[in-house]
């Protein structure tokens, strides 16, 4: 129709803000190997099967959301290496690298299963992945994720850079548990030749520990690596909420999340889709909508593709995540494995 308004479609996904949603990361599966401290309780419940979606449900809603503009997924999870056949859904998925539909498709893990996977995930056409890994003291670790073993993670880390996966290191900063270990972490992560993020703690779901003990704003850490490091501001960003700096000494970049110092809600460009089909339009609030009812219940996708829509037209202008003494239990109840982060 020559002189309509452009359609949302044209525009991508337009949220009431003005930001475009153009990356989307999926939590595959609500399970896990490890049971971080800061992440899950020791006895986690996880989902009936019937309640996440097929990894044929999984493909079509992301496929959905590529033609409606997305331009970047991210599978997690729980751990997306260890739901059944994941190769599978990463192997469908490469079909939109390969038409230039998609720009980029990756996995956050926490390395466990990395030995295996590395390869065939290169083979797919994943070329950077991020893995979790918050210590690299081998009984530390095994504290903090209560059953990892951190040398496999390590065999795993290496199998990522022999493959050719560009490798970068996330690692909450938790005071009074990892903060001796930053500048060891991008020492070790110049010789090896990763990128290192710290991430600050958020207040997701309930753990067995007061978050605010180990909140630990990463000012304060960025002043600390200050002595010992020359920290070069660069002009780089991967999309995300991280600001990066180049440690001139490693030639490496350090990125700093900071959703409780900063916030960083104006730019956002992400949604997330849990395993069981729920979309949250922000990490840091409760409202949802549900795309397992349009999967499910036709065969076609307008109804999906309307209701993601419906969904983008009503994301938050941003969380309101507060950890302090009075309010340190969570701000929304889900726990981060939900959402994958
Ligand atoms: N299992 C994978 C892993 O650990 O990388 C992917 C899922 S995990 C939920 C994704 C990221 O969220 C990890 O880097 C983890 O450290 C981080 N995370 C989990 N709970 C968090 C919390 N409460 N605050 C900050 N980061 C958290
Ligand atoms: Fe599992 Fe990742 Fe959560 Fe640790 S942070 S318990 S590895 S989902």
């Amino acid at each position: 129709m020559d002189g309509a308004a452009p359609q949302a479609a044209d525009r991508g996904l337009l949220d009431p803000f003005g930001r475009i949603v153009t990356y989307l990361r999926v939590s595959v599966t609500d399970r896990c190997d490890f049971r971080c401290e800061y992440c899950m309780s020791e006895d986690m419940t996880f989902l009936p099967k019937s309640e996440v979606l097929s990894l044929e449900e999984l493909d079509r809603v992301c496929s959905a959301f590529v033609r409606k503009g997305v331009r970047k997924l991210r599978l997690s999870g729980g751990e997306p290496l260890v739901r059944k056949d994941i190769l599978k859904l990463v192997n469908q998925l490469g079909r939109h690298l390969q038409s230039g539909a998609l720009d980029e498709l990756t996995l956050t893990t926490n390395g466990s299963q990395l030995h295996r996977f590395a390869a065939p995930l290169y083979a797919a056409g994943v070329r950077r992945v991020n893995v979790s890994m918050d210590s690299m003291r081998p009984d530390r670790f095994r504290e903090i994720t209560r059953r990892g073993e951190l040398a496999q993670v390590q065999r795993g880390l290496a199998a990522a850079r022999d493959a050719g996966l560009g490798v970068k290191i996330n690692a909450v900063a938790l005071k009074g548990v990892n903060d001796d270990e930053y500048d060891d972490m991008i020492r070790w992560c110049g010789e090896c030749g990763y990128d290192l993020t710290l991430i600050e703690t958020m207040p997701m779901g309930e753990v067995d520990h007061d978050r605010a003990d180990r909140y630990l704003p990463l000012s304060l850490v960025r002043s600390r690596l200050e002595r010992s490091w020359t920290l070069e501001d660069i002009d780089y960003s991967s999309g995300g909420p991280a600001r990066y700096v180049r440690i001139a000494e490693t030639g490496r970049k350090v990125g700093f999340i900071t959703p409780l110092s900063h916030n960083f809600c104006e730019s956002c460009n992400r949604v997330r889709l849990t395993c069981t089909g729920t979309l949250y339009m922000c990490l840091g609030q409760n409202d949802a909508a549900d795309l397992r009812f349009p999967l499910r219940v036709e065969a076609g996708d307008e109804l999906l593709e309307a209701a993601i829509d419906e969904a983008i037209g009503r994301k938050p202008k941003g969380h309101d995540f507060v950890i302090d003494r009075r309010n340190s239990g969570p701000a929304v109840a889900r726990h981060m494995s939900v959402t994958g982060g």
